[in-house]
């Protein structure tokens, strides 16, 4: 079904994180007004949302009552239930629908659609038991175990090096549905953060660079050092994943480039991506834009990159010597922070991020990793940062 919500309408957003705050502030800057219905209050969205609707996703008649007053509705995160969204379409459009959400939400339904559609993925294998593991082929092994469900930023995985391990991780786990995926000693990682509209037009930002810290995104540099042919493809496939789930939003597709140059799909998210929060300083238009252009039916916008920029995440570990050093590194103007009002700095929790504009994605890089170090207060110890490969010298 297709819908044009003019400037002036209501999205309705499932999920308060930081992707539906810097959505709100998008959608808000082209004059819509935002309602986000989460279980929480005072969340990263409800603070700069028009309402925030406190409720349970499960909480039907709440749900359906925040959709009578919206026009249309997009999500922030993909763990919506089925039963949540089937709900909301009973009153307006969900954009990108619910088949899209039930492919994404599960890692082997979303890696067995991919296959079906002749798109290369890592080699996995479904795992319901013990006897499932022990009957794996040796070229699983080393392997990441990932649960099937409720997975994001590393939660739910294990990287095993071999069978005894994965069975000691299986059993340590609530043994649900899992997957089993053979461990890709990749060059580098790298994503297309992909739009489509209602009408079936379709742009892309991209390759950006991507390195992983502990399973989680670290650092974004766009654009990324890759042979034009391995930038053509990734958008090639990206583009061939929103034909093939009808996608009417944003798509980010995330790859492995392994040692021999092939392209592998290791992710979906539908929805805008912590890789393309650099497009809110460096682009004409950023990922947010595009999402609230494309679910209220409007032309996509430009997506041409200003300057090369680099992107880093801030996570709550950079709280654990106290109030970071907010002055010392605010000393360096050309550092854009984005803040995502959340009040308790856990460990591994997305606080907020950095991006810095620069002549070059390599001197972006090395002053954005500057900036943040900057906030960094006493003895302070890395994580571990893995392979960034194929991506600018000196990163
Ligand atoms: P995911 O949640 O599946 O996107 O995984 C987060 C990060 O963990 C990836 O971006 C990689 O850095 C790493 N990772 C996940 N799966 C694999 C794999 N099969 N082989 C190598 N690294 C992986």
């Amino acid at each position: 079904m297709k819908r044009t919500v003019l400037p002036g309408g209501t999205i309705g957003v499932l999920g308060s994180g930081q992707l539906g705050r810097m959505f709100a502030i998008a959608a808000r800057r082209l004059g819509y007004r935002v309602h986000v219905l989460s279980p929480d209050d005072d969340t990263p969205t409800g603070q700069v949302a028009d309402v925030e609707f406190q409720a349970s996703y499960g909480d039907l008649d709440a749900v359906g009552q925040f959709a009578r007053q919206v026009d249309v509705v997009t999500f922030e995160f993909e763990n919506v239930p089925a039963e949540t969204i089937e709900t909301v379409d009973k009153f307006v459009p969900v954009f990108p629908g619910g088949h899209v959400l039930h492919t994404t939400q599960h890692r082997l339904r979303e890696k067995t659609f991919l296959a079906q559609a002749g798109i290369p993925v890592t080699p996995f294998l479904a795992i319901h038991s013990a006897a499932e593991l022990e009957a794996a082929g040796d070229e699983f092994f080393p392997g990441v175990l990932k649960t099937a469900a409720w997975g994001y930023d590393g939660k739910g995985q294990a990287k095993v090096a071999s069978r005894t391990e994965a069975l000691s991780a299986w059993a340590q786990s609530n043994r649900e549905q899992a997957i089993l995926e053979k461990y890709v000693d990749f060059a580098a990682e790298l994503s297309i953060v992909a739009v489509r509209g209602q009408d079936g037009a379709m742009t892309s930002y991209g390759p950006i660079a991507n390195r992983h810290a502990n399973h989680i995104l670290d650092l974004s540099v766009a654009p990324g050092n890759f042979p034009s042919q391995v930038a053509a493809d990734a958008i090639e496939i990206a583009r061939t994943i929103l034909v093939a789930l009808d996608i009417a939003g944003v798509l980010c597709v995330e790859f492995f480039l392994t040692n021999d140059g092939s392209l592998l799909v290791n992710e979906l998210a539908p929805r805008p991506h912590n890789s393309g929060h650099l497009t809110v300083d460096a682009h004409v238009a950023c990922q947010f834009e595009q999402q609230a252009r494309a679910v209220c039916g409007l032309p996509l916008a430009c997506p041409t990159q200003l300057r090369p920029a680099a992107m880093v995440n801030l996570l709550g570990e950079i709280w654990q010597n106290g109030t970071p050093d907010w002055l010392g590194m605010l000393a360096m103007p050309d550092v854009k922070l984005h803040l995502y009002g959340k009040k308790n700095p856990l460990p591994g929790r997305k606080m907020g991020h950095l991006t810095v504009l620069a002549d070059t994605p390599e001197s972006a890089a090395e002053r954005v990793q500057a900036a943040r170090q900057r906030l960094r207060r006493g003895r302070w110890t890395n994580p571990e940062a893995t392979g960034f490969g194929l991506a600018p010298a000196g990163l």
